[in-house]
């Protein structure tokens, strides 16, 4: 029988490529939606409604956490904002490995590692605790030499495309330069 993974998407465009690998390494993929450090809100209903496109463009089961947790990213972000992406990976990883679980999966992963601008080796650190804490496997792969692949694929599909990470700080950073060279 096919092994099912749980994929946490951070975005249409990082999905498209990773569910293909997944696929062709024989498992069965469905999508997880759950990323309170999309703000504000509606960046954060942009980002989705793109996703829900592309999930049904690829056939593919996308499960939508509720409601929008973006107090919770705050609480625990707040006076620690050096080690912000640390604790997000933390918040979005923990529960996606608990959805996983909860839902009968055997493995969880993320987009988040076809992202040359994601902090990779804190990301496969803090796979490897969650896993090793909610005891179900982390699937690993490198894939951001795929990044332009996934981007080519969802190309022509017109789909909504972000400028910045996620976060306000991530915003702030994207536009401060341009605001200082004015
Ligand atoms: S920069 Fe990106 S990964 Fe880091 S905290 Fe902000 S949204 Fe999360």
């Amino acid at each position: 029988m096919m092994k099912k993974t749980l994929l946490h998407v951070c975005c249409a465009h990082c999905t498209a490529y990773t569910v293909e690998h997944w696929r062709q390494q024989g498992y069965d993929v469905s999508t997880f939606w759950y990323n309170p450090n999309i703000h504000p809100h509606s960046e954060h209903q942009n980002r989705l409604e793109s996703m829900e496109r592309l999930a049904e463009k690829m056939n593919l089961p996308l499960i939508i956490a509720e409601g929008y947790d973006m107090p919770e990213y705050f609480r625990r972000v707040a006076g620690k904002e050096e080690q912000r992406c640390q604790i997000c990976f933390e918040l979005r990883l923990g529960k996606t490995a608990e959805t996983a679980r909860e839902n009968g999966f055997d493995a969880f992963t993320t987009t988040l590692l076809i992202s040359p601008h994601q902090q990779h080796e804190i990301l496969l650190k803090t796979g490897k605790k969650i896993s090793g804490d909610q005891k179900i496997e982390f699937l690993y792969a490198d894939l951001r030499k795929r990044y332009s692949d996934s981007r080519h694929i969802t190309k022509p599909m017109d789909l909504y495309r972000q400028q910045y990470c996620g976060c306000v700080y991530s915003e702030w950073e994207r536009y401060a330069e341009r605001d200082t060279t004015g």
